[in-house]
């Protein structure tokens, strides 16, 4: 298991983060209270750099873990490693950021293995402790302490859904793609791409996010619009752009690969 030194996870310049509403106010009011904060939206939309921004601004380190099925509650708590015939205790990244009042953030939470819940729930809540059943100990979290969470509700599945035990703890914000104005900012600051065909891009990006539901799974997020910006800002042609940073990313389905670039090669 890596180890962190907190500092390491300190932001020192500001990272760009282009606001879409009250979500600063709402979380910095959510953080001064200690109430832990859940992140809801589409893959894409800005959840994390938003966390990297927060942090930032309120100068706590940031530990980042991306959650996955095989993830479990030791894997966030700690564990005993055997060294050289000895046994240590090694900290998890929820333990570290409990213990020197860092922001935790949990991304995709659902994906974990449910006993993670279990670890989440007494730091969610106004007890904010942290117990480590293999120690026999429980934590109370450094009042700077701060655990957030996301969520993409969009995916829709029973064992994908956010039980009602654990998102009555959270204060949600609603993530979604930004409006065409800002969103088109948003490029144009990411990719150095010229504004109208930013502009174009995110256009495109309509269209795909139209087909949600008729076939495509997911539209084109604001992530995949800055990868193909990228690509066009470094000289490669728009259509093959979109082909290979956003039509690619969201189907394997030839029908529908064949529509989605009907649809940029109309645009560019
Ligand atoms: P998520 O965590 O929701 O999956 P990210 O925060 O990683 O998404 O966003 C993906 C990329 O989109 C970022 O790296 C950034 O380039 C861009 N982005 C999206 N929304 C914003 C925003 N509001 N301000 C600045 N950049 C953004």
């Amino acid at each position: 298991m890596r180890t962190f030194k907190l500092d390491e996870y300190r932001i020192d310049d500001e990272p760009y983060y282009q606001p879409t509403g009250d979500e600063i106010e709402l979380f910095e009011a959510a953080y001064r209270n200690q109430l832990p904060v859940l992140l809801k939206g589409p893959t894409g939309c800005g959840k994390t750099r938003f966390m990297e921004y927060m942090a930032w601004r309120l100068k706590r380190p940031l530990i980042t873990v991306s959650c996955h099925d095989d993830l479990t509650a030791s894997d966030l708590v700690g564990r005993y490693l055997i060294k050289g015939g000895e046994t240590s205790w090694i900290d998890g990244p929820l333990t570290q950021a409990v213990k020197a009042g860092g922001i935790c953030y949990l991304d995709e939470i659902v994906e974990a293995r449910k006993d993670t819940m279990v670890v989440i729930h007494p730091l969610a809540d106004d007890r904010r402790v942290l117990p480590i059943e293999k120690l026999g100990t429980l934590i109370e979290a450094d009042p700077e302490f701060a655990i957030a969470i996301s969520y993409n509700p969009g995916y829709q599945s029973v064992l994908k859904d956010l039980k009602q035990s654990t998102r009555q703890r959270f204060i949600a914000l609603e993530f979604d793609y930004p409006d065409a104005t800002l969103e088109t900012e948003i490029v144009v600051r990411e990719s150095g791409l010229e504004r109208e065909l930013a502009g174009r891009l995110v256009k495109f990006a309509g269209m795909t996010r139209n087909l949600k539901g008729s076939g495509l799974e997911e539209g084109a997020s604001t992530r995949l619009l800055v990868h193909a910006a990228k690509l066009m800002a470094a000289g490669v042609n728009p259509v093959s752009a979109c082909q290979g940073a956003i039509a690619q990313a969201l189907t394997d389905d030839p029908e529908m690969l064949a529509s989605v670039n009907e649809l940029s090669s109309s645009l560019f």
